[in-house]
């Protein structure tokens, strides 16, 4: 009979161990290039824009003055044009989803009062080399003009 030929195949799944997982018992496991989602370092970012030009689907927006970057997780297809383009590197495709809900809202991340203090001082520490820079060189004209 046909039935017969399953039997052997049918004793040796019995001793074997399951394929599948037991999700949401244990956790879920994801093989390892799976695309679940986009992660940011958000106190690396330096809010240059390139990830939102990069966005085929307009899913980024980047505040730099605010320090913020946002992702509607909705429209991101978890392409990864973002994370090429990132200068800085602090984009990643992570394998892992996130927690489902139901509210279409937007992932909004935003730097550390550290990383925007260290920021400010950058930029007066420029700002401060730039007009010394500039202090010197009129006073070096000034100079010039009065032995001329
Ligand atoms: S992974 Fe693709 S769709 Fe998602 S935010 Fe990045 S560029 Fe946009
Ligand atoms: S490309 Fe990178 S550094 Fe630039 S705004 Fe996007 S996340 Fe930030």
């Amino acid at each position: 009979m046909a039935v017969m030929k399953f039997i052997p195949e049918t004793l040796k799944n019995l001793f074997k161990a399951p394929v599948t997982t037991a999700y949401p018992f244990e956790p879920a496991e994801y093989p390892e290039r799976s695309r679940g989602h986009i992660s940011i370092e958000i106190d690396d970012c330096i809010g240059c824009g390139m990830c939102v030009r990069a966005c085929p689907l307009g899913a980024l927006k980047v505040d730099k003055n605010e320090g913020t970057w946002e992702i509607n997780r909705f429209d991101c297809i978890v392409c990864g044009y973002c994370v090429e383009k990132c200068p800085k590197k602090c984009l990643s495709v992570q394998t892992g989803y996130q927690t489902p809900g139901g509210d279409k809202t937007s992932e909004l991340f935003k730097k550390s009062e550290e990383a925007l203090r260290a920021e400010a001082e950058k930029k007066a520490e420029a700002a401060r080399k730039a007009a010394e820079a500039k202090a010197a060189l009129e006073a070096k004209k000034k100079a010039e003009k009065t032995e001329a």
